[in-house]
């Protein structure tokens, strides 16, 4: 249980995806997260690997840079977002939009692949790689594994995004680049990240 950093050698699923057919959903519950301080505006130095909460409450880590206390909870179920609290100040990190995985994401891979994960996985729980593979494996031709050169995820965090989601956007925006590329992004993202004070 609790917050703690993240070690390549973890070889932990990033992100597992739940597969609910029923619903037309595909919820999401990540493991491996970048951080980031709402009281000096920077991003942490490293990635973090989240390993459960008691009752919401997932752990404190202090900043990298200014010392803060950054107290981090989830919603005690699949970690859809965290909220971090500084002080009385908190902001909330969504990962639908962070890490892309929206519903309507799914919706755009099954136009642009003809990959259906209702059809593929349809009560499952299935590691967010081994989705990646397989819609892969529908392309006539490989697509580059990471972001191209000029494109960051987010304005403030931008350097601990796990490889699995950089791979993962990749695959997006060569899909779909109108609406996952540089111009695309700019419609929405500002609420990956959002703050309450
Ligand atoms: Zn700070």
């Amino acid at each position: 249980m609790g917050i703690k950093a993240y070690g390549f050698s973890d070889n932990k699923c990033v992100v597992e995806l739940w597969v609910r057919k029923e619903q037309k959903k595909v919820a999401i519950d990540v493991k491996v997260t970048p951080l980031y301080c709402g009281k000096c505006r920077k991003e942490l130095k490293r990635m973090y690997l989240l390993d459960g909460s008691r009752y919401g409450q997932v752990g404190t880590v202090q900043c990298d840079f200014c010392s803060a206390r950054i107290d981090i909870s989830d919603n005690d179920n699949l970690v859809d977002g965290l909220r971090l609290l500084n002080g009385k100040r908190y902001d909330f990190l969504d990962y639908e939009r962070l890490y892309r995985l929206e519903d309507t994401v799914w919706e755009d891979i099954k136009e642009c692949t003809g990959y259906d994960i209702f059809a593929s996985h349809e009560t499952q729980q299935v590691c967010l790689e081994k989705v990646m593979q397989e819609i892969k494996q529908t392309l006539p031709v490989p697509v580059p594994t990471d972001l191209p050169a000029d494109f960051t995820v987010h304005e403030y965090i931008k350097n601990n995004i796990p490889t699995v989601i950089k791979e993962w956007i990749a695959l997006l925006i060569a899909i779909k680049p109108e609406v996952y590329g540089s111009e695309g992004k700019k419609k929405y993202l500002g609420n990956a990240v959002f703050s309450d004070q």
